[in-house]
Order: C-alpha cells, then sequence, then structure tokens
C-alpha cells in the first residue's frame, strides 16, 4: 500500500512540459497507489469550476482515470486554486480537503496543509488570505462574468508579483513558531506541506517528541513528490522535468 503527495504543480497552458510530466506521472507512478494527495497549487490560477478549459478537462479526465482504476485522489486548495469546487473534483472522481486535515498515515497521525496560512510573518497576505476565503466573498467573485474574473485574476497575479519583490526570504517562508503551534494544537508528529517551494524535511519538537515536517517541492525544474509506505519512513522524490 503506497500514499503519494504532491503540490504546487502550478499548472498553466503555458507550461505543456508540467501538463506532460503530470499525465506521465499519473501513467507511471500513480497506478496502483492507495491514496494520491495534491496539496494546493495544482493551477496556476483558478477563476471557477465553469471555465472549463482544455487544459482543465485533461486534468479532471486524467485524475478520472486514476480514480475509477482504485486510487482515492483527495485535493486541498493552494493560494492560487481556492476557487476550485465540487464540480471540478465531481469530474476528477477527487474529494475537496480542508485545510489543514488530520489523516493516519499508515499508523502516524499526519497533518496535511498547503503552507500559506503557516507563513504569519506576511502580514499583508494573510489579511488578503482571510478576505479570499470568506465564503460570501467567494459567492460574490463566483457570481461575476468570467471575462470580469479573468480581468480579476490577471490583476490579482500581478499585484502579488509586485508585492512579493519587497519582500525578504523568510517573511515569504512558513514562520517556526506557527508550525510548532500548529503541530502541538493537532499534537502531531508528522507535517506534510506545500506552498514555500522550498522542499525539504525539518526536524523539530512537538509536545517533548520528536517530529518532523516535510515540505513538497514545486514542479518548474523537477517534478517532486513524497511516497508514504507502512513500516517505512516517508521518501521524497525528485525527477527532473523533461522536455516536451
Ligand atoms: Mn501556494
Amino acid at each position: 500500500m503506497t500514499t503519494l503527495f504532491i503540490s504546487d504543480l502550478h499548472m498553466e497552458e503555458s507550461r505543456p512540459d508540467i501538463i506532460g510530466a503530470f499525465l506521465r506521472f499519473l501513467e507511471e507512478e500513480a497506478p496502483g497507489a492507495e491514496q494520491l494527495f495534491i496539496l494546493g497549487d495544482f493551477f496556476e490560477a483558478w477563476i471557477g469550476d465553469d471555465e472549463r478549459t482544455p487544459l482543465q478537462d485533461q486534468a479532471a479526465a486524467a485524475l478520472r482515470t486514476l480514480s475509477d482504476s482504485g486510487t482515492r485522489i483527495f485535493l486541498m486548495h493552494g493560494n492560487r486554486d481556492f476557487l476550485l469546487g465540487e464540480d471540478f473534483c465531481a469530474r476528477a472522481g477527487a474529494t475537496l480537503l480542508d485545510d489543514p486535515t488530520l489523516i493516519d498515515l499508515y499508523g502516524t497521525p499526519t497533518l496535511l496543509m498547503h503552507g500559506d496560512s503557516l507563513c504569519t510573518a506576511d502580514v499583508e497576505y494573510q489579511k488578503f488570505r482571510a478576505k479570499m476565503r470568506n465564503p460570501q466573498m467567494q459567492k460574490m467573485i463566483l457570481s461575476r462574468p468570467l471575462e470580469d474574473r479573468q480581468q480579476m485574476a490577471r490583476q490579482l497575479r500581478e499585484m502579488s508579483m509586485a508585492s512579493n519583490q519587497g519582500k525578504t526570504e523568510d517573511i515569504m517562508d512558513v514562520t517556526p513558531e506557527e508550525v510548532e503551534r500548529v503541530m502541538e494544537a493537532h499534537d502531531v508528529p508528522l507535517l506534510i506541506h506545500g506552498h514555500t517551494h522550498r522542499p525539504a524535511e525539518h526536524f523539530l519538537e512537538v509536545n517533548g517528541k520528536s517530529a518532523k515536517r516535510i515540505v513538497l517541492g514545486d514542479w518548474d525544474t523537477h517534478l517532486w513528490w513524497l511516497v508514504a509506505q507502512s513500516e517505512q519512513e516517508p521518501e521524497l522524490k525528485k525527477m527532473p522535468l523533461p522536455n516536451s
């Protein structure tokens, strides 16, 4: 039995190499896995399930094939695709997860997050996040015509790129105290998240016990995934992204 974790693929039309790598990943690495967790920023942008681009339909169909073969698929929102909804999940045969979600990973209580909520030093972003995660705000956005939403997404992206340029490295990373606080509150020895694009394993102490934080990598120059099996330490794997 195997469980796979990926995040931060940031799929978009302008990166057919990433889409190709994902489709190959589903064909070569995922079959036979018990579960696949996608921990956010699966897509570079998401303005509503009604957009239905060819890329979105292709991704849904590929996930559906895997899900039909018996692998359970779980999706968590990232900061870029937080509007992804039940309609897409139904087409993909996937279940939408809350952030955070606590799972039992072969006997290890494990907390899953996207990771953006851990970056508490970025006060400006946390305010924006709180506003955007408000269900009423989302309802209002989704009620706008598709074209308005497309334009809004472009503006948000430019604003985010401009404001991130002025931020230091540690503001963009998780706040260690927040990691500890969240892990202690859930009393977990393992946290798995993405978002920061800093794939690594960090060792720490949680409620006086040794614990681990595994950061998934973003799919840019490499594809990254985490493999968990019973009786084994989860293993972070990477492969150069082939040119397509
Ligand atoms: Mn993110």
